[in-house]
């Protein structure tokens, strides 16, 4: 017998057939002996429609009835999958974050799970009923309905399997698994059978949009093993775990890419101390994350071009707030690009190998393809490239590290 804690993402509860078919793969574990938790996201599409919603009422919402508004979601979808599950003889009930609770602190529409309270959970695990949870949404401090931010369910159903010792986390969606990069863009993209915490962390903050980055951290610090795998066919998903249980480390596990980027390059900025500070304060005051940084040498020893990216959604904001300032830091010109995309290569081998990144420039010259910015983390190599160059660049680079399947 295993605890186990499931989730099922949007499309996989995504009408009433698929909810069937959920409570269907439900029975089956309970009939096997197992103690089942399962956490579910709100139908696919309904949480859009609620967002859109909020914003069509107030533009400038209350984050704590944003929050009342867009948790409902998933109360639909554990009530109905645990009358299924009622319907075919399985003892099971739904629950809501705030009946369990699922205690979180008070930032609305981004709330951060502090505890889950095991007491409920246990003595209906022990009565020997399904534990059907609402993904997504907690209680605040003052009692009132907090949502995880987008995605959050993966997050809830960490925190679940964290809080009742599940043996394990299969996290059911409409991917298969972890592949070696894009298998849209390139064919011969592989799907890992495992993956590291920090990997799966990293890919999540580069753009592969598999599990919620939080989730990921959760069950790193937790020492949840997670499992991502497809609701709709039965084959082997990748298993998120420790490096210690990965036998034959590659040296890059995979390549990623994000188009959510945008460039500023400040033309002939002072080149004197304090430029930095003065240029990367204002964008931190408006929460505006930046990523990559290059500041080339300057020529006369006077001036300097300063170039960094920020995330798309930040690109107007940014440059109104260098505008506001440009008497103050005094720039020659101001050029925004939006046409750029990170491309990174990833893996824990990086720590133990040189010439990953002289690979990737090498290869990524060979195709003619210009690096305008580069950064580096621990376990990946990054660099900034014209937008219209992401297929060639993910393809050279897929096939220079080996990672084509064959
Ligand atoms: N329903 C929420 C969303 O769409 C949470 C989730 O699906 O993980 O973001
Ligand atoms: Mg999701």
């Amino acid at each position: 017998m295993a605890r186990i804690v499931l989730k099922f993402g949007g499309t996989s509860v995504g009408d009433v057939d698929r909810i069937k078919g959920v409570a269907d793969r439900i029975e089956r574990l309970v009939n096997e002996g197992n103690q089942v938790g399962v956490v579910v996201s709100a139908m696919a599409g309904v949480t859009n429609d609620l967002v859109k919603k909020t914003e069509a009422v107030a533009p400038l919402q209350d984050a704590a009835e944003y929050d009342t508004v867009v948790a409902s979601g998933e109360q639909v979808t554990v009530g109905l999958l645990a009358m299924a599950l009622e319907d075919r003889g399985i003892p099971a009930r739904s629950w809501l974050g705030w009946q369990i609770p699922i205690h979180t602190d008070d930032a609305h529409g981004k709330a951060r799970i502090q505890d889950v309270a095991t007491e409920n959970l246990e003595a209906a695990l022990d009565r020997g009923e399904v534990l059907v949870v609402a993904g997504f949404q907690g209680m605040g401090p003052d009692g009132r309905i907090t949502t995880l931010g987008r995605g959050g369910s993966d997050t809830s159903a960490v925190a679940l399997a964290a809080a009742v010792q599940a043996d394990r986390c299969d996290i059911y969606t409409d991917v298969d698994g972890v592949y070696t990069t894009d298998p849209r863009i390139v064919s011969g993209a592989r799907k890992l059978e495992r993956v590291t915490y920090e990997e799966m962390l990293e890919m999540a903050s580069l753009g592969a949009k598999v599990l919620q980055t939080r989730s990921v951290g959760l069950a790193m610090n937790e020492g949840v093993r997670l499992q991502v795998l497809s609701s709709f066919e039965d084959v082997p998903g990748t298993l998120v775990c420790g490096e210690d249980e990965i036998v034959e480390q590659q040296q890059v596990s995979g390549v990623t890419y994000s188009r959510d980027e945008a460039k500023i390059t400040l033309q002939k900025v002072a080149d004197r101390p304090g430029v930095a500070a003065s240029v990367f304060g204002p964008l931190a005051d408006h929460h505006i994350n930046v990523d990559m940084i290059v500041q080339n040498i300057s020529e006369d020893g006077q001036s300097t071009d300063l170039t960094f990216t920020v995330g798309d959604a930040d690109l107007d904001r940014a440059v109104q707030i260098l505008q506001d300032q440009k008497n103050a830091l005094g720039y020659a010109e101001i050029v925004p690009d939006r046409n750029v995309v990170k491309v990174s290569v990833l893996g824990v081998g990086m720590r133990s190998h040189a010439g990953i990144a002289q690979t990737m420039f090498r290869t990524l010259a060979e195709k003619g393809i210009n690096v305008q910015v580069i950064s580096t983390s621990e376990i990946a190599v990054s660099v900034l490239v014209g937008e219209d160059y992401t297929e060639l660049a993910l393809r050279a680079l897929h096939h220079a590290y080996g990672l084509d399947s064959a």
